[in-house]
């Protein structure tokens, strides 16, 4: 699929003439301003015209080539910003810097009047980011789908240590970087009800009728590939009223009424649901859902029919689909749908293609994650679709009957619909029964999946599933967020590394070599350097490069265990206020990360980080061997900034509750060294770079499960003297002496016998783990060596490794 470099039109117009152009015609400028923001949009202007070319030239090859094309469903995608990827991916950031030297600005202060595209939670969304920027690199024809939701993730700010939510208008100054295209709109139908009928040839068929409906507007964004003039692209969904719909209203005489029902129709794409592996089961999230399946799923389907007329005998060769964890999974029962009722098929052939073409990737194990709409919301806001999920459960449960005659305890275990209290919809089982394919994101998830949660699934169905190790793009994670190890790294073994992870290897022999180690840890310098001036920006602390840097950084989840880490802190505190110091290593903790705003427990570790913190860094005894800062409003920006800077990886979860984690692997390509539990791809990375080089403790997921029964937490606490000492000056309030009782739920969770998260079990095995790290550190030659061999051996964790499983092992198996 490879093309040749083509002599493009906008390459031969100069930069510095395009951007002078855009400045001064299309944006009506003179000057640069207070704000770089006019600067900023022409430069984005300038690179845009340069990836259109490409972006049509890509277009117009799938076209003539016909491919299978895949389509990446998910309801998040955590872009960051987009003109330093592009400018990396086309190769021009030379003259680009050229260019602004005419306006007496810097390259990074144009960058940082970009804002982030935070439409996505944490992990799941920025998944699909980096494997858009791998398809896109492999030159593999994937077409991201998503919404383009007006609010992206929340801001965060910390008043008197508490999270406040702020809206995030990103679109507010327009946005350079999507093309809307008007002419593809979508209708989607809510409401109504099924209407059964034959049609001339006497068959009997069914309509969704009376239905309100909602036009969705796609949003193209341009995907570019590393230096290989491939543009693909994530197109996003807007929601608009229909005419029809306000007219309707306004012949009852409401005019008000009219303009209302706008609204509605607008408020599917306001706003990203902010919780991150949990669910509400509010009903206008499920109207996105069902919203970007259907707009999607017709999108595919009618460039389909205008190709080949109403013949789908290739269609399940051409197309693929693949559901980011269950959110989009509503499209199974809407791809039978658009078969049958819109284009007439019958169930059977409609249901090969639909299970031939999905795959279904689970990111959870949590059962709070687990999608369950009840039966009564589907059946009013979808009717038509729930006739059809009916069908397929029934058919399915006749299937399961006749590998299991008489074993009705398992018919009701694997029923889509689920009858507890109130009937519900599993989704989860929907997507494993209507997909060809289903994948955990690391060996131990998938394993866990085959063993507890979808394990009759995995006896009815052992062939279907399959395991794809997460991973992250190295242009963004390395190669744009770290230039400095970029450079070291092309003059020590050449550059082919960006598209080629593993080729980081080479670099394992330099590892002992003094003077390599040396630039090596220079430029970990100069990166904690940065890091440093942007925590004193933005929290207020002041972290010493000299310090070792220990760096949690994730959504606020107890099942990413903050709180372990904060008990550790106050333990080192406790230390130094005994003056026993002995071993120890002066530190800088950073955490950062924002809870979801419904998500009391997460917003009390934010509150008791942030106190902790205000004490420690108070408190001048302190001041040579600890600092604490909370770093507010994480991001993908941010996080560009934090990796480079880290010595220390927290990676900390209860064993077997994080799937795979993709933070671990940024900090790994950076060469910080990991503390961690044997949980998600944690596992990999050990083995990959060896245990002597990773800082292991404790239970692994098996050891987590044997103790549920017998967990004794407080008997935990009495025989360690230092857990003692902290829940001690937790429960006597030395951090919140004026706020009585605002840790109370704190404790009374890491006291309880059934805490899911096993906080005080682990908590003597981290802090020695610790006290290695901080030995460790102290020799800074090991410590170097260390850090190199974490950078060498992260090649397998390139997301450009995981798409090509998908492309071999899934999408063109
Ligand atoms: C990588 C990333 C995450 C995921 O981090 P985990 O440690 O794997 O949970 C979340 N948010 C942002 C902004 C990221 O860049």
């Amino acid at each position: 699929m490879k093309t040749e470099n083509q002599p493009s039109r906008n390459s031969q117009i100069k930069i510095s003439d395009d951007l002078r152009r855009h400045f001064e015609l299309t944006l009506g400028r003179d000057e640069v301003g207070e704000s770089h923001h006019y600067l900023y949009k022409a430069l984005a202007m300038t690179v845009r015209d340069r990836l259109v070319e490409q972006w049509r030239n890509t277009r117009e090859r799938y076209r003539s080539e016909e491919p299978k094309r895949i389509n990446y469903l998910s309801l998040e995608f955590l872009m960051g910003r987009s003109l330093n990827n592009a400018l990396l991916n086309l190769d021009i950031e030379d003259d680009v810097r050229e260019a602004l030297t005419a306006y007496a600005c810097s390259l990074e202060e144009v960058e940082s009047e970009e804002l982030d595209a935070g439409l996505g939670n944490g992990g799941l969304g920025r998944l699909a980011a980096c494997f858009l920027d791998s398809c896109a690199n492999l030159e593999i024809p994937v077409t991201g789908y998503g919404i383009r939701y007006q609010y992206g993730m929340f801001h965060q700010k910390i008043k008197n240590g508490y999270q406040v939510e702020s809206p995030d208008p990103w679109l507010r100054n327009g946005n350079v970087w999507e093309i809307e295209s008007p002419d593809s709109t979508r209708r989607v139908k809510f409401f109504g009800r099924s209407e059964y009928y034959q049609d001339e040839q006497g068959k009997p068929k069914v309509r969704w009728v009376d239905t309100h409906d909602v036009l969705a507007v796609p949003y193209d964004v341009p995907i570019p590939g590393y230096k290989n003039n491939t543009v693909n692209t994530l197109r996003l969904w807007k929601s608009e009223a229909t005419d029809e719909f306000d007219l309707e209203e306004f012949n009852a005489g409401s005019y008000t009424d009219a303009v209302a029902a706008k609204n509605q129709a607008e408020q599917i794409t306001m706003v990203l649901y902010p919780n991150d592996a949990s669910e509400q089961g509010k009903e206008l999230r499920l109207r996105q859902q069902y919203f970007l399946a259907s707009a999607s799923l017709q999108d595919v389907i009618g460039r389909w029919v205008r190709r080949n007329g109403r013949d789908f005998s290739r269609f399940a060769e051409k197309n693929g689909f693949q559901l980011n964890d269950t959110h989009p999974t509503i499209a199974v029962a809407e791809l039978m749908r658009l078969l049958m009722d819109e284009h007439g098929m019958d169930w059977d052939s409609a249901w090969k293609i639909t299970t031939d073409t999905m795959a279904y990737t689970n990111h959870t194990l949590l059962p709070e994650a687990l999608e369950a709409w009840s039966v009564g919301l589907v059946g009013q806001l979808l009717p038509r679709l729930l006739d059809i999920i009916f069908e397929i459960n029934a058919r399915f449960l006749k299937e399961v009957a006749k590998k299991w005659p008489g074993d009705s305890d398992r018919l009701q275990r694997m029923s889509i619909i689920g009858e507890g209290g109130h009937k519900s919809v599993r989704m989860a089982y929907l997507a494993l029964v209507g997909s060809h394919s289903v994948n955990g994101v690391a060996a131990l998830h998938t394993q866990l999946l085959k063993e507890g949660l979808f394990k009759d699934f995995y006896e009815l169905w052992p062939e279907k599933f399959n395991n794809k190790t997460n991973g992250v793009t190295p242009r963004r994670w390395l190669a744009h967020s770290n230039p400095e190890l970029r450079q070291l790294l092309n003059d020590t073994i050449g550059n082919e590394w960006i598209m080629e992870l593993d080729r980081l290897e080479k670099l394992k022999p330099f590892a002992s070599k003094r003077k390599f180690t040396e630039r090596f840890m220079a430029v970990k310098r100069k990166n904690k350097q940065k890091l440093a001036e942007l925590v004193l920006a933005d929290c207020g602390v002041e972290f010493d490069p000299d310090m070792l840097f220990d760096v949690q950084v994730k959504r606020i989840h107890e099942y990413k265990r903050q709180l372990l880490n904060v008990l550790h802190i106050i333990h080192l505190y406790d230390r130094i206020c005994k003056g026993d110091t002995d071993g120890m290593q002066p530190r800088c903790v950073l955490i950062g990360g924002k809870a979801a705003p419904g998500y009391v427990m997460a917003k009390s570790i934010i509150k008791l980080i942030n106190n902790v913190a205000k004490v420690v860094n108070s408190d001048p005894k302190a001041k040579d061997w600890l600092r604490v800062a909370f770093f507010p409003d994480y991001r993908v920006s941010a996080m560009e900034i934090i990796c480079p800077g880290t010595d220390l990886s927290e990676q900390i979860s209860t064993a077997g509750k994080e799937a795979s984690g993709t933070g671990n692997m940024k900090f790994m390509m950076n060469g910080a060294v990991t503390i961690g539990t044997l949980d998600g791809a944690n596992i990999e990375i050990r083995e990959a770079v060896g245990g002597e080089n990773f800082f292991l403790f404790g239970m692994n997921a098996a050891e987590v499960e044997a103790m549920r029964s017998h967990y004794d937490p407080q008997a935990v606490i009495a025989a360690d003297e230092d857990l003692n000492k902290v829940m001690d000056m937790l429960r006597r309030g030395h951090f919140n002496l004026s706020e009585v009782g605002v840790f109370d739920s704190i404790i009374a969770a890491i006291e309880s016998p059934t805490d899911p998260w096993m906080t005080a079990a682990d908590f003597r095995s981290y802090v020695d783990a610790q006290q290695r790290v901080a030995k460790a550190y102290a020799d800074k030659h090991h410590w170097a060596e260390m850090a190199v061999l974490n950078t060498a051996s992260s090649g397998r964790f390139s997301s450009d490794r995981t798409i090509a499983q998908y492309r071999d092992e899934i999408w063109y198996k």
